[in-house]
């Protein structure tokens, strides 16, 4: 084959990655919530061979089967729990591997109303997965809503469910959201999940904040 013609041909279609980047902070959020000892007995369950102090780029499958086997051990509901609080963990320390990269400490940042710091937030993070991952997220903006959806979500990656399973994103975002609105809390639900043979896993948040 000639070179012109080689040009023709698509590249080979990559894997779908969760880059070390992100993976280690994953993985560093699920040892903080579950202890040393849990966490290595929950990758054992998954069949996963991980060091803690040396994460590879992880396939997509990888973060599923880790919330899968946390199920298994601790039942769906614990399980749910203990993803909905590393996914609160992992917020705040991408915060710190990535604000500087996405200029949160920028003052032009730093100064808008809570309600513009969330939209650009949401912004920023959608971005930061596309950018980062093989992931493919978007937000939709509505009057009274605002929607997260990922077409290809690494936490529910070839598992069958009967109900929404991805609470790793809503602590993510539930996190995230409190963080840009200076301690506001939000309604986060993932309201279709891929894990329920939906396109999409898309997670609503009610743009007024919950009243505490
Ligand atoms: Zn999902």
């Amino acid at each position: 084959m000639d070179l012109a013609a080689s040009w023709l041909v698509p590249p080979k279609a990559l894997p779908d990655i969760y880059p070390a980047k992100i993976g280690d902070l994953l993985v560093a959020s699920f040892e903080e919530v579950l202890g040393k000892q849990n966490f290595e007995k929950a990758l054992r369950q998954a069949g996963l061979d991980i060091s803690a102090t040396d994460v590879p780029d992880l396939p997509f499958g990888a973060p599923a089967r880790l919330s899968e086997a946390l199920e298994e051990i601790y039942g769906e509901q614990a399980g749910h729990g203990l993803c909905l609080r590393a996914g609160r963990v992992m917020f705040h320390r991408g915060l710190r591997v990535f604000s500087g990269i996405l200029g949160l400490s920028h003052r032009s940042f730093r100064l808008l109303p809570s309600g513009q710091k969330v939209l650009r937030g949401m912004d920023l993070l959608a971005w930061l997965l596309n950018h980062y991952s093989d992931q493919r997220v978007r937000v939709e903006k509505h009057s009274r809503e605002l929607l997260f959806i990922n077409e290809k979500c690494p936490h529910c990656w070839n598992l069958k469910k009967v109900s929404p399973c991805c609470q790793l994103t809503v602590g993510v975002l539930q996190e995230g959201l409190a963080w840009a609105a200076n301690g506001k809390q939000y309604s986060v639900e993932e309201i279709s999940c891929r894990a329920n043979g939906d396109s999409a896993c898309t997670y609503r948040i009610i743009r007024k904040p919950l009243a505490l």
